[in-house]
């Protein structure tokens, strides 16, 4: 970093992400820059960054997902990096390719190799070549006659997966060869207008499987590492809920081929930055799911056992530094969980609560960390995910980040809008969670199970 030019980076995102890049750039001595949308205007971030530009109206199409308007906002105020933090613009690769080619520089990987993983089918083949393994499965299907075929081969439950599906949408069971033809034909059209891309594939369903990912980093000298491994098996429809680092009960050989696998395959791509390999678990056996080729939203528990500033990297990584650790010196200590307080109501289906945020008291105290892009008098919007803010504990071992969590959670007070809080002090009770012992499908069978336990809001 030269004495003269300070580094600037444009944050092309909104939230606790926007917030949490901005940290990371001051801490290393860059200034940031924040985009905000019509709903955004007095919002946390816009008055954190050195200096702020409003793109747009507030749907998303108009103002976060305007690539004209972000790279403009990149220009006028002489940012020379952009970052793009997660959902919005962070997997397109035709963004990162249009701020390369403004002359910037994209905080990430490639356009190329953004579209060699943003296609799960093609990121399939490509960790198979790569030695991954990978859940049995087909290539983008054809006709109805393929798919019959192919789910013949790999037994029922089968799940149709539209290739550029995320979010945790774009995924469909199918139980039966008599729902077969129906489900594919919907996935497909489904996927052509959510996704603009029909393109669907199937894999076996891996029941009561776990959701292990590995976080890895990668510089442009192409020397590719692991920061170990994290949990993110609680989900409701395939979205995480809560997240935990290490995964508990892996074993340590697992850990080790696991975390192989991942490296190989970052490295095989010629990747560079942060990102994220998913992999299922089941047993002893692993099968490679997708890669994330951002920042994800659980990033912080691999810090909290890692003590790695992940964003810091990818900052530094961009700058064409090396990563400034090196694997023998990443060691865990510790657990670490996440609990994502979403303004939404569990008693109501998780229907969205939008509105003003008239009291937020954040958690503190040993071992306790609040991610927001929110403060009171602030407001969730409509518009946008209703994430409103990660509360993150960590302790010596599962039992105090587990007290920890349930003490920051009681502490946490939220008014005006109707939040997650609740549902994950319930879910702290739950034995199953206790041990460690949860699969993809557990809270839905908890919400389906004869006595739903006490999960009242706010
Ligand atoms: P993580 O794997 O980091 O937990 P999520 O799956 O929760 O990420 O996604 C992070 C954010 O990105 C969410 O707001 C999600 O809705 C959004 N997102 C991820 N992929 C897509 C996609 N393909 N299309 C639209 N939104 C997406
Ligand atoms: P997204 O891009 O939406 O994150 P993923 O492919 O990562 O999609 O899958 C999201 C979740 O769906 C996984 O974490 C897991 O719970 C479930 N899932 C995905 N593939 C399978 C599978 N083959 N068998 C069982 N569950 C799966
Ligand atoms: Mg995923």
């Amino acid at each position: 970093m030269s004495a003269t030019t300070t580094p600037r980076v444009l944050v092309a995102n909104r939230g606790e992400i926007a917030v949490r890049i901005i940290r990371a750039a001051h801490t290393l001595g860059w200034e940031a820059v924040a985009v905000y949308s019509d709903a955004d205007a007095e919002a946390r971030w816009v008055t954190l960054a050195d200096e702020a530009v409003h793109i747009g109206p507030a749907p998303a199409r108009r103002s976060y997902l305007d690539i004209d308007a972000i790279l403009q906002a990149a220009k006028d105020s002489g940012s020379t990096y952009v970052h793009p933090g997660y959902g919005f613009l962070s997997e397109r690769p035709e963004f990162a390719r249009r701020v390369s080619e403004a002359g910037l520089t994209f905080v990430g990987p490639s356009a190329e190799v953004i579209e060699s993983m943003g296609d799960k089918a093609l990121a399939r083949q490509t960790a198979e070549r790569a030695g991954v393994p990978v859940v049995p499965g087909s290539g983008v299907l054809e006709d109805a006659s393929q798919a019959r075929a192919a789910a013949e081969e790999l037994g029922f439950p089968v799940l149709v997966k539209a290739a550029s599906g995320g979010g945790g949408r774009g995924i469909r069971v199918v139980a039966s060869p008599a729902e077969l033809d129906d489900a594919v034909g919907t996935a497909q059209a489904e996927a052509s207008s959510a996704f603009g891309d029909g393109s669907v594939y199937l894999e076996r369903s891996i029941v009561g499987a776990r959701h292990i990912e590995v976080q890895v980093l990668a510089d442009a000298e192409g020397s590719a590492l692991h920061l170990f491994e994290r949990d993110c098996s609680v989900q409701r429809r395939r979205q995480k809920l809560v997240e935990e680092a290490p995964a508990p009960g892996l074993s340590p050989s697992l850990r080790e081929e696991i975390t192989t696998a991942a490296v190989r395959l970052t490295a095989a791509v010629g990747y560079r930055g942060a990102g994220t390999v998913e992999f299922l678990v089941e047993g002893e056996r692993f099968y490679f799911i997708e890669m994330n080729t951002r920042i994800q939203v659980e990033h912080p528990i691999t810090e909290m056992v890692t003590g790695v500033d992940l964003v810091a990297e990818q900052l530094r990584i961009a700058a064409g530094e090396p990563v400034s650790v090196t694997q023998e010196e990443i060691t865990l200590r510790g657990v670490a969980m996440e609990f994502r307080i979403n303004a939404e109501d569990p008693d109501q289906d998780f229907f969205p609560s939008p509105g003003e945020i008239t009291r937020f008291d954040p958690p503190n105290g040993p071992g306790v960390r609040v991610d927001s892009g929110f403060v009171a008098g602030g407001a969730i919007a409509p518009y946008y995910d209703s994430l409103l803010a990660k509360v993150i504990v960590h302790g010596r071992d599962r039992a105090e980040a587990m007290a920890r969590a349930t003490q920051a959670l009681t502490e946490l007070t939220v008014d005006g809008v109707t939040t997650t809080r609740g549902l994950h002090l319930a879910l702290l009770q739950e034995p199953d969670l206790r041990e460690g012992a949860v699969s993809t499908t557990w809270f839905e069978e908890r919400e389906q199970s004869p006595e739903p336990s006490e999960s009242s809001g706010t």
